[in-house]
């Protein structure tokens, strides 16, 4: 066994480092200030490869694997998880789908322009009524000739306001069986009968846009059907296995830039004629982030490697997203804790971070719902 990054992975790490600390780590406290989507971050990132990492290059990608897109989102999280969360979704989650569920014809449509930065990508699958419960969606499409008309509203579509390409979860058919009867299709921006609405003001990853999409007798050509039509929830689960990993590296990355923020401020704020940095209590606070971030960045590392083996890795990625965004969270608290007062204040970024984290609990499978996927397999 080998916990060394092979050389090349090293280099995509150091030019994801320096693509964080360059082009997105500056404007990532004012764009959280005035929620400004990081569009221009987005294209950037089309510039060092960074929209099609593992998009082979016979689509126009980087033709790297998730343990690369991995250490990408890792760095990039560290400096701004706004930014983040846009390349996780476009990687993991909407590039992903189109690989995994497109024909040829499909995967040449829209690859190389997403891999390029041109278009970016979005995945819809919650309602109003089913976020866990995503089998019980109800936004529904019929088939109309060589058409879907889908009619209906989704809720939380991450990077909707800039989004060129959506991957949408319909409900084609009523069957006993909820999770029958759903489809997974494409619909491009612009199409008549779509449309961006509500976007929601949050909590943390303010520069990220989540909002609620509509759908009014939409006509989308089956054209854009990924995989066949009812068969589309086997497909939303595969990706969000691979989506779980790119939430998990975006936890690593809140927890190390919870560490660094740290070890400065530990560093240059006395007390008691000390360096806070010099008391044990500040000391112990410090191993325990870095020995539970460690440990998430492990697991997620081994969960993209699983992955890009091509095994089994739906447990390791829960597992992976489960501890990734506990550390997240206790990292960004302790941060605060560290900073005292000023760590309560904007002119700091560990409150943004403390904000930030808290999300990784919710999307892409809420805390309870890994538990529940790894104890399924536990038990079995
Ligand atoms: C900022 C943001 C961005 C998002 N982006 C996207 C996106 O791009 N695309 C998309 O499709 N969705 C997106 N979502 C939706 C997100 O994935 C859901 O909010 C999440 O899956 C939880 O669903 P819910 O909100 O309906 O909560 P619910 O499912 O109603 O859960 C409420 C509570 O009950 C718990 N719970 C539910 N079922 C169980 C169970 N069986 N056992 C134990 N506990 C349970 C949950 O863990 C939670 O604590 C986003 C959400 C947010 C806030």
């Amino acid at each position: 066994m080998d916990f060394r990054l092979n050389e090349d992975q090293q280099m995509v790490r150091d030019a994801a480092r320096q693509f964080a600390d360059d082009v997105v780590a500056p404007g990532a406290a004012a764009r959280d200030l005035t929620s400004e989507f990081p569009i221009d971050g987005f294209r950037a990132a089309g510039e060092y490869g960074f929209t099609g990492v593992a998009v082979p290059e016979e689509y126009g990608g980087a033709g790297l694997g998730n343990v690369e897109l991995s250490l990408i989102l890792i760095e990039v999280n560290r400096a701004c998880a706004s930014t983040g969360v846009t390349l996780s979704v476009h990687n993991s989650l909407a590039c992903n789908a189109i690989f995994l569920g497109g024909n040829e014809e499909q995967r040449k449509r829209f690859l190389p322009r997403m891999a390029a930065g041109e278009l970016l990508g979005a995945y819809s699958l919650s309602e109003a009524g089913c976020g866990s419960d995503a089998a019980a969606l109800v936004c529904s499409a019929k088939e109309d000739g060589d058409d879907l008309v889908l009619d209906g509203t989704k809720l939380w579509v991450t990077s909707a306001t800039h989004a060129d390409v959506f991957i949408v979860f319909v409900r084609t058919s009523r069957e006993p069986k909820l999770h029958h009867g759903i489809t997974c299709v494409i619909v491009e921006k612009g199409t008549e009968g779509f449309r961006v609405s509500k976007k929601e003001d949050k909590l943390g990853i303010r520069a990220s846009s989540t909002c609620e999409i509509v759908f009014d007798n939409c006509h989308v050509p089956k054209a854009n059907v990924l995989g066949e039509i009812g068969r589309g929830f086997p497909l939303a689960m595969q990706i969000l296995d691979g989506g779980r990993i790119g939430i998990a590296s975006q936890a690593v990355g809140i927890a190390r830039a919870s560490i660094a923020a740290s070890v400065k401020y530990a560093k240059e704020r006395h007390a008691f004629g000390k360096p806070i940095a010099s008391f044990q209590a500040i000391r112990a606070k410090l191993a325990e982030m870095r020995a539970r971030t460690d440990a998430a960045e492990l697991m997620t590392l081994r969960a993209a490697w699983l992955k890009d083996e091509g095994e089994p890795h739906g447990t390791e990625a829960a597992c992976a997203k489960l501890l990734a965004s506990q550390t997240a969270n206790f990292s960004a608290r302790e941060a605060v804790q560290i900073h005292g007062g000023a760590g309560y204040l904007e002119d700091f970024p560990v409150e943004r971070y403390m904000r930030d984290a808290r999300i990784t609990e919710i999307y892409e499978g809420t805390t309870e719902i890994q538990r529940l996927v790894i104890s399924r397999a536990v038990l079995a």
